[in-house]
């Protein structure tokens, strides 16, 4: 007996076309030439501006984060903000929240050199700049809730056009996760 013919494969359907995959656009911040010499978290309040949905970043960051706020508005995405210009007393008070001279045991491991100590991550918090050294202190950075992937690449997608961009990709060369990566962390690049 011959066995039953086997059912053809039903026909393949179409593939739709295929978004080109959003990547990650990182860029090393330069400091704009007005701001040398400038203080880390002691900005004149003349170099602060306010920006859509509130908070403050330096003047032409701010004008460049209120175009990018509307663009995204008009898209039906909302930019919240999560922490804008910080003054050095802030990012102090943020490095020692999440940062402790014992080691808590986090892995993966995130170290800081301050005072002269080593500073190791505390276990559930994220990472945050050295007091002194964060461009949240420059009023060029700002954190923006991207939880929702709506919002997350909408930015990936946009905020090139606007100078902002990430500080590093997920991966590290070598392929491992990238601890330190902060997808909330946008930092305005001139040029
Ligand atoms: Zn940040």
């Amino acid at each position: 007996m011959t066995p039953p013919a086997k059912k053809k494969a039903p026909a393949k359907k179409a593939a739709a076309p295929k978004k080109p995959a959003l990547g990650y656009p990182v860029k090393k911040l330069v400091v704009p030439a007005a701001l040398k010499g400038v203080p880390n978290g002691k900005l004149p309040a003349k170099d602060l501006k306010t920006i859509k949905g509130g908070g403050t970043l330096y003047t032409t960051a701010a004008e460049s984060f209120n175009a990018m706020w509307l663009a995204a508005k008009a898209d039906k995405v909302t930019l919240n903000n999560q922490g804008d210009y910080r003054t050095y007393a802030q990012q102090l008070a943020l490095f020692r929240a999440r940062y402790s001279t014992k080691d808590a045991g986090r892995k993966p491991k995130v170290t800081r050199q301050f005072e002269g100590k080593t500073w190791y991550l505390r276990p559930g918090c994220a990472p945050c700049a050295t007091p002194g050294t964060s461009n949240h202190g420059l009023g060029l950075a700002i954190d923006l809730d991207t939880r929702q992937s709506k919002v997350y690449d909408w930015l990936r997608a946009n905020a090139p056009k606007y100078g902002f961009y990430l500080q590093g990709k997920p991966t590290k060369p070598d392929g491992k996760p990238n601890p330190e990566f902060e997808p909330w962390h946008w930092q305005k690049v001139d040029g």
